[in-house]
């Protein structure tokens, strides 16, 4: 019996995602990670006295494309709120963020876990609100902590999940799906390991078959989708052994140590802060009208899930492969560029996910990096097609379209590699090794005929590999037996 038996997890989660703008939230500083310390900053965002806040309009829009693509409401009237605390990479000490009327509210997230069933994930509201800085904490042992405020003020949504979860594995499928969507949105990179996503998981774990919720703890400080896997796992597990054996959980918050696999208590609900919310006094309610919602809906992208059903039906390939081509627009943009002049969809879906996409893991090289376009890959699979080349001459060719960025025509001539098709060039040679192994050709015609595979070998010995495996097999049935 697992150690979770009788148990059932509950998990809902909270997911910032930094929005892809040239300039932050409230003034004209640049967005950019990896620069200057404290280079990006300005009276607004350093929280000077006296400066006001401006709304970036292209963060709402940002924020309205992913309400809008996950079905949620943008709300006609939504209001940004003060956040009090106090942090030291917080120089206002508060941040701006929408409390009790967010722009967004509900929708859901569509999933799929690994065995293929399909899951569904409300969500209760997406909020706009600011970043905060950076605090860099001593790695050598120097006495002090330093504070980046470059990031101070970078647009942020918070996409927060129903208690809809019931296991790690769906946490990770509903945030794979999530980033997946910020992704085609072009809203986010989903980058977790820089922080321009970020996850807190709320646990909770009560007897199967009890309606009411158990009590919740957050985790935080995991940076990658498997950390949020391995600390929910955790935090079920020890929260049910505590319950199994008498004791209660109490509300908490806990940071994930990636380095030990704990979660670690940072501060229980009796320490936990009191926000003081109160509406913004230096920003205007905001306003989103139904032609400006009508015109983000109308320009949203095709988003993972349409784009894979269109995919299996123009190109019929199948449900998996349009599972894995979907994955990045880049990758699906690709693959429709190679249909374009090709006409076998299956064929392509294959070259592309075991020798394209083969190389590029291998390599580490990005799918917009690649020196092979889309059309070098159709004319090579043209050239499989009509035989020119046997699949095995084509991925010679393509391990070398990819080191050089050379055609494969070029390749072609450069190698000599030629599919020896001609029968009757081909039946001299197969005369020729009939000839020099009577005994083999004695016992097939006994019945081993599965000797077939050592003539045909013989025959690649002699071709360099270069003749066409249908006519070989073809002639060498033929004459063996005679
Ligand atoms: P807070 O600001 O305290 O984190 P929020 O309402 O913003 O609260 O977020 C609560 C999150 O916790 C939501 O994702 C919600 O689905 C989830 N949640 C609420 N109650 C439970 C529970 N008993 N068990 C697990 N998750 C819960
Ligand atoms: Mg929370
Ligand atoms: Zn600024």
């Amino acid at each position: 019996m697992s150690e979770i038996s009788g148990f059932e997890p509950v998990i809902g989660l909270e997911v910032h995602a930094q929005l892809l703008t040239n300039s932050k939230i409230f003034c004209g500083c640049k967005v950019s990670y990896g620069q200057q310390p404290n280079s990006l900053t300005c009276p607004v965002c350093l929280g000077l006295p006296g400066a006001l806040p401006v709304l970036n309009k292209r963060a709402v829009e940002f924020a309205m494309r992913m309400i809008l693509a996950t079905g949620g409401t943008v709300k006609n009237r939504s209001v940004f709120a003060r956040k009090n605390y106090f942090y030291p990479d917080l120089p206002k000490g508060y941040q701006i963020s929408q409390y009790d009327k967010p722009i967004g509210q509900g929708g859901k997230i569509k999933f799929k876990l690994e065995n293929g069933q399909e899951k569904s994930c409300g969500l209760t509201r997406i909020h706009l609100e600011e970043d905060a800085g950076k605090s860099l904490h001593p790695e050598h042992g120097e006495p002090y902590t330093r504070v980046d405020l470059n990031r101070c003020g970078t647009p942020l949504i918070e996409i927060v999940s129903e208690p809809d979860i019931r296991s790690a594995e769906e946490a990770y499928g509903y945030l794979s799906k999530l980033k997946q969507i910020l992704q085609y949105l072009e809203v986010c990179s989903g980058d977790m390991e820089k922080g321009h996503l970020r996850c807190d998981a709320n646990v909770s774990v009560r007897p199967v078959g009890q309606k009411k919720f158990g009590t919740r703890t957050e985790l935080k400080n995991m940076n990658s989708f498997k950390g949020v896997e391995k600390a929910i796992n955790y935090e079920i597990k020890r929260q049910t052994k505590l319950i199994k054996s008498g004791g209660t959980v109490t509300q908490s918050t806990l940071l994930w140590d990636e380095k030990k696999q704990v979660a670690e208590e940072m501060r229980s609900k009796e320490e936990s802060k009191d926000y003081r919310y109160f509406p913004e006094p230096d920003l205007v309610n905001l306003i989103v009208n139904d032609a400006w919602k009508e015109d983000v809906s109308k320009n949203l992208p095709e988003l993972p899930d349409e784009k894979s059903t269109r995919l299996i039906s123009d190109y019929h390939i199948r449900q998996y492969d349009a599972l894995v081509l979907t994955d990045s627009r880049a990758l699906a943009d690709y693959y429709e560029k190679v249909m374009v002049d090709f006409g076998d969809g299956q064929a392509a879906a294959n070259w592309i996910q075991t020798e394209f996409l083969g190389l590029l893991k291998e390599s580490k090289v990005e799918i917009q990096e690649s020196k092979v376009t889309p059309e070098m890959i159709s004319a090579l699979l043209a050239k499989v097609k009509s035989g020119e080349l046997s699949g095995k001459m084509a991925k010679e060719v393509f391990g070398e379209m990819f080191a050089s960025g050379k055609q494969a025509e070029d390749i072609i001539k450069d190698k000599g590699l030629v599919q020896l098709s001609d029968e009757s060039a081909l039946g001299t040679i197969i005369d020729n090794i009939i000839s020099v192994n009577p005994d083999n050709l004695a016992k097939y015609r006994d019945g081993k005929t599965n000797l077939l595979g050592f003539f045909v070998g013989q025959v690649m010995k002699e071709t360099k590999g270069q003749a066409n495996p249908q006519v070989v097999n073809k002639l060498l049935k033929e004459k063996l037996e005679g």
